[in-house]
């Protein structure tokens, strides 16, 4: 359901006058040409995910004027972007780069600072540059998505050689995804790992290309991603140095052949001896994909059914049982646990890595591989075939319907695939969840030495009651993590502050490393101030951290 907010003055940056904001508009239409610059005074419109807002966060925790911008640019080249951060730089007014802006659950295309120019980047520069078949890379654009450059790939005849490894939901920003540190579910799912090569537009308009795009006529920018000296990309993920205008991808080749499969575990007390019994085949790699092990509410709502029809009260938890009984007629069946994962290559070589998972998954005491050889079409399993085996999919938005008006923001530590850290993770979890009365989807998403744990709050954005829960709920797992020394991976704008000061070893030693390349490479402070809890000088001290 789309929610149109009331909007009539855009929402200036702090310290810009009304005129100051007309004249710098003015200015950055004669830059950019009138078209592909959008102030933002109409009612803001949610959508949804593949219709989404470029305005504001329409899954929005807080307040709707929190986290909104004044305006929307287009930049078409990377010359544009310069020209845009040039611009910036003059009229003191901060920008906020998106690629795509479907980073929903951690803010969308939401600007951290209220009043931010939105930097589109996705609208009109979606060029895929390069796609090499011959060494299984290619070179993007920010617009390019997750479905894009898999058809792309079809579309050239290449879909049986080359694999492009897929997150949850495809319809997302390669560029996005990949600096934010988002994953996918193929061998090559930890998509940081797997870029190679970058071109960035710093706060001040210059451009650089990182590793060996800085060498004049080289052919290896997306074969060999350090080139020479400091291996700069890193401080151009989840942070506010730098806006990617390129970037390279490694491509997987097509394996010859995948086989997903499906193992259930019946009580939640087995977390830990699974987890134990991963750990060794998934550094071995005899579990080969970043595989997810799901609970049962979750594989309940994936099923797209809202929770009234389980259980009626709009309030508290939908009881265990209940939950229990909905798994018992699916075609899953009844557990507590699910995990999903896929083996790769020719019949030969996926039947002895099936064997060993299956004997030792088999020695938890009523463990089950589940036939999934009769699922119906639209079962979820598949969507996790087709995910895991580098082809898009948008199934897993369907969870969203538990809730009316149903938006999500995630809980997302990482640790090592132990099972005590499981356990730990699960039930401080759990506990809050209980607590603030918000029904518990935990996943784990196993990577190679550790794993995320990924829980997704579902919540009605348009219940101040349920939105505050929420909050309340995620600012208690983050401290109670950091209690336990866990940290979180990638976290929503609202609680990048208070994530960012749980890395705080040494006097905040690694933040003050942080400010001081912000101060250096963005002087005046315009490039998404604030983002992961980085605030440059002219903000720092202002009482802006929340
Ligand atoms: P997606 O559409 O893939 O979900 P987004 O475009 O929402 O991803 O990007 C996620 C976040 O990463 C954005 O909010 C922004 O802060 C940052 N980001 C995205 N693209 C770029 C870019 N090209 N340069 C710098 N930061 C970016």
């Amino acid at each position: 359901t789309a929610i149109p907010r009331r909007r009539e003055v855009p929402a200036l940056p702090q310290g810009v006058t009304a005129e100051a904001f007309q004249t710098a508009i003015a200015d950055l239409r004669t830059l950019l040409g009138a078209e592909h610059v959008e102030v933002v005074d109409k009612a803001l419109q949610d959508g949804w995910y593949m219709e989404h807002p470029n305005t504001h966060d329409m899954m929005t925790i807080l307040d709707d004027e929190e986290f909104v911008a004044s305006a929307v640019v287009y930049p078409g080249s990377t010359e544009d972007v310069q020209a845009v951060v040039r611009w910036a730089n003059k009229h003191l007014v901060p920008i906020f780069p998106i690629s795509m802006g479907r980073n929903l659950g951690y803010g969308g295309a939401a600007p951290r600072v209220r009043g931010s120019v939105v930097v589109d980047l996705g609208r009109r520069m979606r060029q895929i540059l390069d796609i090499s078949g011959d060494d299984f890379t290619c070179l993007v654009e920010p617009g390019v998505s997750f479905y894009a450059l898999h058809d792309e790939i079809q579309a050239r005849g290449l879909g049986d050689q080359l694999w492009v490894d897929v997150p949850d939901l495809g319809g997302g920003s390669i560029i996005g995804n990949t600096v934010d540190r988002g994953v996918g579910y193929t061998p090559y799912g930890d998509h940081w790992a797997t870029h190679s090569g970058l071109e960035v537009v710093l706060p001040t308009g210059e451009v650089v290309r990182t590793g060996m795009g800085a060498l004049p006529g080289n052919n290896t920018w997306q074969a060999f991603p350090y080139g020479f000296g400091p291996f700069s990309d890193g401080i151009f993920s989840q942070s506010n140095f730098g806006i990617v205008t390129k970037m390279g991808m490694t491509l997987m080749p097509n394996p010859g052949g995948h086989e997903s499969f499906l193992y259930t575990f019946q009580k939640e007390e087995d977390l830990a001896q699974l987890i134990e019994i991963i750990r060794p085949l998934r550094i071995r790699n005899i579990l080969e994909n970043v595989a997810q092990l799901r609970h049962v509410t979750q594989s309940v709502a994936v099923r797209g059914l809202p929770r009234t029809n389980f259980y009626e009260p709009i309030d508290g938890l939908v009881p265990e049982d209940i939950i229990h009984e909905a798994a018992a007629k699916s075609p899953t069946g009844d557990h507590t646990w699910a995990y999903y994962g896929t083996t790769y290559g020719p019949p030969e070589v996926r039947a002895l890595k099936l064997a060993a998972v299956d004997a030792a998954f088999l020695k938890i005491p009523g463990a089950r591989k589940v036939d999934t050889s009769t699922f119906p079409a639209d079962e979820y399993f598949w969507s996790r075939d087709r995910i895991a085996s580098g082809t898009p999919d948008l199934h897993e938005l369907r969870w969203c319907q538990w809730v009316p008006n149903g938006s999500h923001i995630a809980f997302s530590p990482v640790s090592p695939i132990r099972g005590a850290d499981a356990t730990a993770l699960y039930a401080l979890a759990k506990q809050r969840h209980a607590e603030h009365g918000i029904d518990f989807f935990p996943a784990f998403c196993v990577g190679l030495r550790e794993m995320h744990l990924i829980v997704e709050i579902v919540f009605d954005r348009t219940s101040a009651q349920k939105k505050a829960a929420a909050l309340a709920c995620l600012r208690d797992m983050v401290d109670d993590a950091a209690k336990l020394g866990y940290g979180e991976y990638r976290t929503h704008l609202v609680l990048m502050d208070q994530v960012a000061g749980t890395y705080s070893w040494n006097d905040g030693a690694l933040m003050k490393m942080h400010e001081t390349l912000k101060d250096a490479l963005d002087p005046n402070g315009i490039l998404a101030p604030g983002r992961c809890g980085i605030w440059p000088k002219r903000y720092r001290g202002r009482g802006w951290e929340m």
